[in-house]
């Protein structure tokens, strides 16, 4: 057990991976004997810097930026930044930390690494957040290549962001490369890019499903979130003839009971960048709860009934009394589009009722799988089809789904693919990790 309240959320990641290594570290004594624990938690490389940037008021403002380059042994570093008031260093190294395993698990060539501000991009001109974004910049772009470190989007940070970061990088270095990924279309940008955490979580869902010998066809799914991962995840289910009934933003939630109005919601959050109010007043069917008026205890999204549940948002936002009422509801299948939704006592429920539990490593990993599509497309100055790419996402979720289950049996927990999932994300690296030498 560690303890300090400004790394709570890393003490958690690491506590729940080391905890399911316990099986590795008994069957295979190498790992202690090279000290892998305690090098694994560190990471390789820390970067905190001032990002200052004027309003459109003539003020300069100043925000906090962060890079923590966690993990190279498989690969460049490679994961989002993410751009919100909530964030600070023990966020960051969380999301690090998650994001080497995860990037393992992929099969893919990709170390863990993660960045982000402070700054929220909410309420900003457009000027203002390209003002921030090309300070931001300013720092970081000595710190990574196309082959060396790979940021992305997360919370906050979507095209338009990645696009005023892409411009200025471009501008100091003189480099057009794929040294971002999440960027729009006509300048280097991967078709499925946007639509492939959610598509993903969706995929891997429909592999739970089917272990359990059902499917997605005709089933009430709540999703949390309104932001990207959110959004596709509904358009995924959807298309696969489900029902996504809720979707939900810091403030409060939408409950409808006919289904999510997609090209409403679109139009609400992607065009107008308003709040779900907005979606509220033009759909008759839907309830808005704001946040004040959830069940006490609970996020109200895991109240609605359903069969499936999506988390969609952001980082504990399900309890061990949330998990209490999806199974008491007859919730059957939880597919993580967030980063560590589901807090310790959640997860230990879910795999105690041992539903199909995908855990944000394995169910979300199709955003950066497709990440690293982006960077082979841009490696080969070429650009795939549509298909191609979605073919490519549903191979690499398959092969994610099989490793995770397959280590899960291998360790004799077929159901538990947190074990199956930390379990084959860290042989990969550590593996890799000896056979580099103690650098
Ligand atoms: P967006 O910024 O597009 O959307 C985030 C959504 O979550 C918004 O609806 C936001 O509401 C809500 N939210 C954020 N913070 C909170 C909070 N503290 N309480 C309640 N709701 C909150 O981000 P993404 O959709 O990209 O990311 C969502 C999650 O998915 C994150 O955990 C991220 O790390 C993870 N993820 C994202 C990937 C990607 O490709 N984008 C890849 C893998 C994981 P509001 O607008 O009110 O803040």
């Amino acid at each position: 057990k560690f303890s300090s309240p400004a790394q709570a959320e890393f003490y958690q990641a690491a506590e729940e991976v080391l905890h399911s290594l316990r099986p590795l570290f008994e069957r295979e004594k190498k790992y202690l004997k090279h000290n892998i624990i305690e090098r694994i938690v560190e990471p390789e490389r820390q970067i905190f810097f001032r990002v200052c940037w004027v309003d459109d008021k003539g003020e300069v403002q100043v925000n906090k930026g962060y890079r923590i380059q966690f993990n190279s042994a498989v690969g460049p570093y490679k994961g989002g930044c993410r751009f919100h008031p909530s964030v600070r260093a023990g966020i960051i190294k969380f999301l690090g930390f998650e994001q080497i395993f995860k990037n393992s698990l992929t099969g893919l060539a990709i170390g863990g690494a993660k960045g982000g501000s402070n700054f929220d991009p909410k309420g900003k001109s457009d000027n203002e957040v390209m003002r921030f974004c090309q300070s931001f910049m300013n720092e970081l772009y000595r710190h990574i290549g196309a082959t060396i470190d790979v940021p992305a989007g997360d919370i906050g940070v979507g095209g338009r962001e990645i696009g005023y970061l892409y411009g200025q990088y471009k501008k100091l270095t003189g480099h057009y490369e794929g040294v971002l990924t999440g960027k729009r279309l006509n300048w280097g940008g991967s078709l499925v890019r946007t639509e492939a955490t959610g598509y993903g979580s969706v995929y891997f869902a429909e592999h739970m499903m089917k272990a359990a010998h059902n499917g997605l066809e005709g089933k009430v799914c709540t999703v949390s979130g309104s932001g990207n991962v959110a959004i596709y995840t509904i358009e995924k289910l959807q298309q696969l003839g489900a029902k996504p009934v809720t979707c939900s933003d810091s403030k409060g939630m939408i409950y409808d009971k006919e289904g999510i109005d997609l090209e409403l919601l679109k139009n609400v959050k992607e065009v107008r960048r308003e709040r779900l109010t907005e979606y509220a007043k033009e759909r008759k069917s839907a309830v808005y709860t704001p946040v004040e008026k959830y069940p006490e205890g609970h996020n109200g999204v895991w109240t609605v009934p359903c069969d499936c549940a999506f988390p969609s948002a952001t980082q504990n936002e399900l309890n061990g009394k949330d998990a209490d009422a999806l199974l008491k509801n007859g919730c059957v299948c939880v597919s993580e589009g967030a980063n560590m939704p589901s807090t310790p006592d959640a997860v230990e429920k879910f795999l105690a009722a041992k539903i199909g539990y995908g855990p944000g490593k394995a169910a979300n990993a199709g955003g950066v799988s497709t990440s690293q599509l982006e960077m082979a497309q841009n490696a080969s100055m070429q650009q795939w089809r549509f298909e191609e790419v979605d073919l490519k996402l549903q191979g690499i979720m398959r092969g994610i789904y099989k490793t995770a289950a397959e280590t899960a049996k291998e360790f004799g927990e077929p159901h538990n693919l947190v074990l199956g999932a930390n379990i084959a994300g860290f042989r990969k690296v550590a593996d890799s990790m000896i056979e580099q030498g103690v650098v």
